[in-house]
């Protein structure tokens, strides 16, 4: 029944020298292990998992064919013998489960983190603090040379074939736009000019390596930069592609430095498979599509209705290993999806840690996270089922212990119950839904709409006790913050108070943008359509690089100010690159921002009165949000150690400052493995 379900993703595809078992392509991702010690072995156990878990291939993180292509110094590289050898370790474990890896051939360009980076041409990018320098021509030359070195040492690393990486803004795509390429050599001016450099690339690399291996290259199909490619460029260089010898070709939307979101959480999913289907019209190689397909259905439908003929699915494969495997069992209620949050793995790479992920902290610890079996199982009560409570529930009853999971509230997820309801945001409930099914698998006991006491925790002897009891919102010492026009963010997104049309929110924390795109932006499920409208995207590709104006918004729903007590940009501390999407939705609904405030009073009349910068000022608002962080509720913690009750404290019971899900969930998913 399931493989009908999945038909088409189960279709084996067949490349003449090799077949693919499924169409689902792991795509590549930077994980941080690649420049760590012993970090190729580990990388071994984390593709190996992934294939156990059904990918049909899997592509590596970038790595660089020479230094100068370094995405930052001393980054991943394969330009030798030697390194060879560490690629190896790692495509022998892969092998050893029948998994099928190529490795992906990233040459930084202008985005390369080092004073040593070269471009087309002298033009610094938006997004780096380094000037490139041009390559003159030998140093094309140079560089597809090392292309072509680089593919051939992936071959004698067992790799079972590469990618070559000609999107999202790196350096092919820099030499094939007139953004960036202002040369007057061969390699610049016309576009037969600019796509010679990629071209040669895939050529001499074909020659060097054989028919039987795999060469997959990332087109960029939409720039979202202005002076992008226009369609017509794009069917050119596919054509082109197709006739130099690529294998198959992978789709790469927007550049690092586009202004538009496109795999965030608001993103809609699959919104990009429509590039990948105009495309198909062109060109008879196996065409991949990516970009938010987070879930087996909206890959079977992408697949179904022949947009492309394989699938890539990156971040979801963090998230769960065994996602298509799953799918095959008909298990996909067990699926922990990707939210697409980006928090444990871009933001880590950005902040050069190892990337995570937020619903699973066992990715990329797969040799270090691991979930035995306990050898004395033990009867232990979790308080509290947020994310921390959960984690550590369902990891514990893993391996072996006796759960018991109480809460309050009549659901669990504590606050993903409010964070499910912010537009944008949708996919949190998957991972409550994802909760669900493991407290069902494991057994766990699950109690709702009871309130722990000493007493009644008392009465059922455990042998430990896990509080994960959360934070309560910090409550202002501020004259008049008992005026009925006062609502904290509790109020309004859990008990669902009525908000006047202006608004003055206290705090500037990730809770206060949500706030804003709670009050201002649409609750229907996000439509591909408005979507485009919104971020200016062209979904018939009839502008050059795709873009269009974005869609400015006439009437805002409500008047908000904004504001917080320290100075600097608000929102600063928002995501690594997701932040600028908040504050950009928060501009386009003309919320204005004040910085350096301190809060006065609120009048008899609702008024609050502040200073911003030693100016007095009077905001006569109809309600006044307190969005200013939360304080741990730990309360339950000294009753029960004094009536001699093992009891440990983990996610926002433990420290409310700096806590967000990722730290709530890996700290109850390592506390339940070490117990
Ligand atoms: P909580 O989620 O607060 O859960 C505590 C649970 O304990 C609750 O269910 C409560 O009912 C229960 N409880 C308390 N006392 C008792 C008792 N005595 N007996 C029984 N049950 C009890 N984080 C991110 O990382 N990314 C985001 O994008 C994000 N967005 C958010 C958006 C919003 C609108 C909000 C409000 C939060 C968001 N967060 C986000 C923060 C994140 O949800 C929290 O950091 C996380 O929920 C904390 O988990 P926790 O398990 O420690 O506590
Ligand atoms: P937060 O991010 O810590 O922000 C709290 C805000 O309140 C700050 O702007 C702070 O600014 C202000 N504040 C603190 N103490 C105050 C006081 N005594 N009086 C007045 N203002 C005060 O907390 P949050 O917004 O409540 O979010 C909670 C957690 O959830 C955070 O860790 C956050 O990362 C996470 N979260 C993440 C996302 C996401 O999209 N990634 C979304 C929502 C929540 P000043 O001190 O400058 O005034
Ligand atoms: Fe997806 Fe967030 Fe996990 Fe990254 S951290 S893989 S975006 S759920």
């Amino acid at each position: 029944m399931t493989a009908e379900k999945y038909k088409h993703i189960f279709e084996p595809l067949d490349l003449g020298f090799t077949t693919l078992e499924n169409r689902v392509l792991m795509g590549s991702m930077h994980i941080g292990l690649e420049e760590e010690k012993d970090g190729f072995r580990k990388m071994g156990h984390y593709f190996a998992e992934r294939a156990i878990g059904g990918a049909g291939l899997m592509v590596t993180g970038g790595v660089a064919p020479d230094f100068w292509g370094w995405l930052k110094p001393l980054g991943a590289k394969l330009t030798n013998r030697r390194e060879v050898r560490k690629h190896k370790i790692m495509t022998d474990i892969v092998h050893e489960v029948n998994g099928k890896l190529c490795l992906q051939i990233l040459h930084a360009g202008r985005y390369g983190y080092h004073p040593t980076c070269v471009s087309a041409s002298r033009l610094k990018s938006p997004i780096s603090p380094f000037t490139p320098l041009p390559l003159p021509n030998w140093g094309v030359e140079r560089t597809i040379k090392n292309f072509v070195r680089c593919a051939k040492l992936a071959r004698e690393s067992g790799y079972d074939g590469i990618e070559i990486m000609g999107s999202e803004g790196y350096l092919l795509n820099q030499f094939i736009v007139k953004r960036t390429n202002k040369r007057t050599d061969k390699w610049g001016g016309s576009y037969e000019n600019r796509i010679r450099f990629p071209l040669e690339i895939v050529r001499q690399t074909r020659e060097a390596v054989g028919k039987d291996f795999i060469i997959i290259f990332r087109l960029s199909m939409l720039d979202l930069v202005e002076d992008g490619s226009t369609w017509e460029e794009v069917v050119l260089l596919a054509k082109e592609l197709e006739k130099a010898g690529v294998t198959i070709i992978n789709t790469g939307i927007g550049w690092h430095e586009a202004r538009v979101p496109t795999i965030a959480t608001l993103v809609p999913r699959g919104a990009f498979a429509w590039v990948t289907k105009k495309l198909k019209e062109e060109v008879s190689v196996p065409l991949i599509t990516s970009n938010r397909i987070n879930m087996p259905g909206i890959a079977e439908e992408i697949l179904a209705s022949g947009q492309a003929d394989m699938v890539s699915m990156a971040r979801p494969f963090l998230a769960d290993p065994h996602i298509i495997k799953k799918a095959r069992e008909g298990r996909e209620d067990e699926i922990n999806t990707c939210i697409a949050c980006n928090q444990a793995c871009l933001d880590h790479v950005f902040k050069n840690k190892r990337a995570s992920c937020l619903v699973n902290p066992r990715a990329c610890y797969e040799t270090e996270v691991i979930a035995k079996k306990s050898a004395s199982p033990k009867k232990v009560l979790v308080v509290g089922a947020g994310p921390a409570g959960l984690a550590f529930a369902t990891t514990a009853a893993e391996c072996g212990h006796q759960v018991s999971l109480w809460d309050k509230d009549s659901e669990i997820g504590g606050q993903f119950n409010m964070a499910k309801q912010i537009p944008g945001k949708e996919e949190f409930h998957e991972t409550i839904r994802y909760f669900n099914s493991q407290i069902r698998i494991y057994n766990i006991s699950l109690k709702l709409g009871v309130e722990a006491t000493v007493e009644n925790i008392k009465a059922e002897g455990f042998d430990q006790v896990i509080l994960a009891t959360g934070v309560r919102p910090r409550e202002l010492k501020l004259e008049g913050i008992g005026h009925p026009n006062v609502l904290s963010y509790l109020d309004v997104l859990k008990h669902h108070k009525p908000v006047g049309e202006s608004v003055a929110i206290i705090g500037a924390g990730g809770i206060a943008f949500d706030m804003v795109e709670f009050l201002c932006e649409p609750h229907e499920e996000p439509s591909k359509e408005e979507y485009f409208k919104t971020w200016g995207i062209d979904a018939n590709h009839e502008t050059v690089g795709g873009l269009l104006k974005s869609a400015k918004k006439d009437t805002v729903k409500h008047k908000i100010v904004m504001m917080q007590r320290s100075e600097g940009r608000l929102g600063k501390n928002l995501g690594k690159t997701t932040g600028w999407i908040h504050r950009a939705q928060a501009k386009r609904n003309q919320v204005e921002f004040l910085s350096e405030v301190s809060y006065q009073k609120i009048d008899s009349s609702g008024a609050l009165h502040i200073s911003v910068k030693g100016t007095e000022r009077v905001l006569k608002v109809d309600t006044i949000i307190v969005c200013a962080g939360q304080l741990s509720n730990r309360g339950l913690e000294q009753g029960l150690q004094s009536v001699g009750i093992a009891v440990k404290v983990i996610g926002g019971a433990d420290v409310a400052a700096e806590l967000d899900a990722k730290a709530a969930i890996d700290q109850g998913t390592r506390l339940a493995i070490e117990i």
